[in-house]
């Protein structure tokens, strides 16, 4: 017998998440100098981390043998501050990718069901599948979430909603309004978790009230992260926003020290760093226009994106991977979420972008 059979029938049939392709693995794969390397496949931010949350992790240096505050209650009260929400309504994870599971473990079983859209960030897939429970696809519209055939594949034993908004890999997004409608037609006894993973790349108008939504609905679970627009993507932080009772249940499936001191102090620091931010977003907000801009040029059809990434209509994607992969650069193929055609590219700084651009045009002989 293979140990392989000890495993439950749902946790066999996971297949595993597929990350960007890393650097240096390339850099071995092709013979190539790390240096020559442009990724752009995992919607990091190409300017790096604040300095100042770079400063900070240098303090907790000597304190790295002991454990992290597992509580997190200074990150929660710079949250708290910034947020203007209690510290009781805030979980902090390892990555918002921890928090989205949490909600997964909390509330989720075998014989129960989630729903979330097609072309919806695959880790919710992932997460329900994990705990033995169903997943529904609702269709899409244009790419992006439907909210009502969101609703319409609810089932009497859908416990969780997940929605991303904006959405990854697709960069979709549902305008406020809509998203404020959809979040009331679902059920009081059916969680609705909101990633917000790329809020602050949205420009202010179209960013919503969350924070308003979660006092009215109890049932409702926000989630963001450090690792986009803040820059801190390898120390994994991320939190949850939610009603303290949610959030105690949030907590007893939650890993006592599920944030490193080193995440923590970063996330601190990093927060209170605005002038860094608003560059972060300025510059993705040029390289954006400099990409669709030249995708425009190229005649490559892309999906309008609301984040730091576009993904692009380019045809035989997995081919034209692989002769970008030749030419030092990594993007995603997206033929994991049923999209055979489009190649995800992550906004990289003016020079990445345009070796990128660069590429393509060599590869589609333009
Ligand atoms: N949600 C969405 C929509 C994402 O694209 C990502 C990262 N790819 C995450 C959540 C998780 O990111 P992290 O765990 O780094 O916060």
């Amino acid at each position: 017998m293979s140990l392989i059979e000890l495993a439950p029938a749902h946790i066999r049939a996971i297949a595993p998440y597929q990350p960007g392709k890393p650097i240096s693995e390339l850099a071995r794969e092709m013979g190539l100098d790390e240096a020559d390397i442009v990724k752009l496949a995992s919607n990091e931010n190409p300017i790096g981390a604040s300095p100042r949350a770079l400063a900070a992790i240098e303090n907790v240096f000597m304190e790295l043998a002991r454990y992290p505050d597992g509580n997190g209650f200074e990150l929660k009260a710079a949250l708290s501050k910034h947020l203007e929400l209690a510290p009781e309504w805030i979980v902090l994870g390892n990555g918002s990718n921890d928090v989205l599971e949490m909600a997964a473990r909390a509330f989720l079983e075998p014989g129960s069901s989630a729903v979330y859209s097609q072309y919806a960030f695959a880790i919710y897939a992932l997460a329900v599948q994990a705990v033995g429970a169903r997943g529904i696809e609702a269709p899409a519209r244009d790419w992006g979430h439907d909210p009502v055939a969101m609703l319409e594949a609810i089932r009497p034993d859908t416990r969780v909603v997940f929605i991303a908004n904006p959405n990854n890999p697709t960069g979709t997004l549902v305008p406020p309004d809509a998203l404020e409608a959809f979040i009331e037609a679902v059920p009081a006894d059916v969680v609705v978790v909101l990633d917000e993973a790329y809020y602050e790349y949205l420009v202010p108008e179209l960013r919503g009230d969350s924070l308003a939504l979660l006092a009215k609905h109890p049932n409702l679970i926000v989630t963001r992260t450090f690792s986009k627009a803040y820059g801190l993507a390898g120390l994994r932080v991320g939190y949850a926003l939610c009603a303290p009772e949610v959030a105690s249940l949030l907590n007893r499936v939650r890993q006592p020290f599920n944030v490193s001191s080193l995440a923590q102090a970063a996330a601190v620091a990093a927060l209170d760093d605005e002038a860094f931010l608003t560059e972060c977003l300025s510059v993705n907000s040029a390289g954006m226009k400099q990409l669709t801009e030249g995708l425009d040029g190229l005649g490559v059809e892309y999906i309008p994106s609301y984040c730091n990434f576009v993904s692009c209509r380019v045809g035989e994607a997995s081919a034209i991977n692989r002769a970008l992969l030749q030419r030092g650069i990594i993007v995603r193929p997206l033929a994991g979420y049923a999209m055979p055609e489009h190649l995800r590219v992550s906004v990289g700084l003016e020079s990445e972008n345009t070796r990128f651009l660069a590429a393509l045009a060599e590869v589609l002989g333009k």
